[in-house]
């Protein structure tokens, strides 16, 4: 029963370990770290109540708390698998079902497992929003608005789902030797085609999107887009606040489709210079190209990842470390899509260390801009306080897992912008 006799088992648990303890250890960290401030740091002094400071420490320790309980709570359900027969189980009854060795018999077993996570993670999801999230005051989601959106996205996600793991099986059942190359194809397709469909047709479907209204807002940022040569397909409001009060703004789409989403919670919070300048920074992230290049990096992280599927695809030890009697090419893509972050998180501080970079250029790209240095700076400051963003993290824990700088760092940086300009200023064009 116990898979003691592969190399293999033995290399991923010792990678499983160390991730655990990557993780774990830095969510502890963290909680001491935040726990032991008795003060808001100097910085926030003056633009942050005493109280707001001691609202948001409360809601990151209660978060962090929720968050260490939650993924032990889980840890067991992968061993299950493992130990007890899971993946063997759900096989026979997807073989059953579906028909041995058929296309369908290899969707249903991914479909029985996606089930299977889904409702070991709904709990938490339950607690997260109408314990912790009603507690500070951020829920707005009725539980019927919450059985709506978990059907909806159910439907939704399995009609669009389904069809391309038919396809996905059907090449690497199919296509030859190359079939790691036919899969990741059809994937790449599939999700640039999700980044046009989804913000047009799907997330209508969950959220009301309406053109923004406020006159003297929208020539104010199609008077800014213009000036950077920014096309954009729209500016839309959307109601954020029939779930949560938490605020945001986003970009979606690509080429001409590219629209701005403005959180209605985030109008009424922030002023038109604030607002400009937010927007100026997501158009940012577009110019310079981040979203592209994460779009490349992404795709080609999945190339590496289905390269690495196919040599492991048809090794033994591959099954036998998790206890796989019958191997398959769906057994091997579950195995793979559940163990892989196990090998891998020590991309995740490299991503979001990139991604921190992104942001200081997309910020110094508002300013120049907008010229509104102070108003994106109260604008981030506002965003922080409203959603009590934590102010002290542990600077290891944010290097590990912070994808933007914080507040203070954004701030700091922001400053550094008007001083290179007035430098320019003063001593005249250099070329
Ligand atoms: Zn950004």
């Amino acid at each position: 029963m116990i898979p003691l006799n592969t190399t293999f088992f033995w290399v991923f648990l010792g990678f499983y370990l160390l991730h655990e303890s990557v993780h774990l250890g830095l969510e502890i960290i963290n909680y001491k770290h935040v726990k032991k401030q008795q003060d808001c740091p100097d910085f926030f002094k003056t633009k942050i109540t005493g109280e707001v400071f001691q609202k948001s420490k409360f809601y990151t320790l209660e978060k962090i708390k929720f968050s260490i309980t939650a993924h032990c709570a889980v840890i067991p359900f992968f061993w299950i698998l493992v130990f007890r027969n899971g993946f063997n189980t759900f096989d026979y009854y997807a073989a059953m079902h579906g028909g041995f060795g058929t296309l369908t018999h290899s969707v249903v077993f991914c479909i029985y497992l996606a089930v299977y996570f889904g409702i070991i993670h709904l709990p938490f999801k339950l607690y997260s929003i109408f314990v912790i999230e009603e507690k500070y005051g951020f829920n707005k989601m009725t539980p019927r608005l919450f059985i709506i959106d978990l059907v909806k996205s159910i439907a939704i996600g399995s009609a669009i789902t389904i069809p391309l793991l038919y396809l996905v099986f059907w090449f690497m059942q199919a296509s030859g030797p190359y079939w790691w190359l036919f899969v990741w194809f059809a994937v790449t397709a599939f999700q640039l085609t999700m980044t046009i469909v989804y913000p047009a047709l799907l997330a209508p479907l969950f959220n009301k999107f309406t053109p923004l209204q406020n006159a003297e807002l929208k020539n104010r940022i199609t008077k800014t887009a213009n000036d950077i040569k920014f096309g954009l397909a729209g500016i839309f409001v959307m109601d954020g606040s029939r779930r949560s009060s938490h605020s945001n703004a986003y970009f979606a789409g690509v080429g001409k489709f590219k629209r701005i989403v403005l959180f209605d919670t985030l109008i009424t919070r922030l002023t038109t210079d604030e607002l400009v300048a937010v927007l100026a920074h997501e158009m940012g992230h577009y110019i310079k190209k981040h979203i592209r290049d994460f779009m490349i990096i992404a795709s080609l992280l999945s190339l590496a990842g289905f390269y690495t599927l196919a040599l492991l695809i048809d090794w033994p030890d591959f099954y036998k470390a998790f206890n796989v009697s019958l191997p398959s090419p769906h057994t091997a893509l579950v195995i793979f899509a559940v163990v892989s972050e196990v090998f891998t998180f020590a991309l995740t501080p490299i991503l979001n260390m990139l991604s921190r970079k992104n942001e200081f250029a997309a910020d110094r790209f508002s300013v120049e801009a907008t010229g509104h240095k102070d108003a994106m700076k109260s604008a981030l400051l506002k965003l922080t306080s409203d959603n009590l963003s934590n102010l002290t993290p542990h600077p290891l824990y944010s290097f590990y897992h912070y994808s933007h700088p914080t507040p203070v760092e954004r701030a700091l940086a922001l400053d550094q912008v008007i001083i290179n300009k007035s430098d320019e200023q003063r001593e005249g064009p250099q070329t």
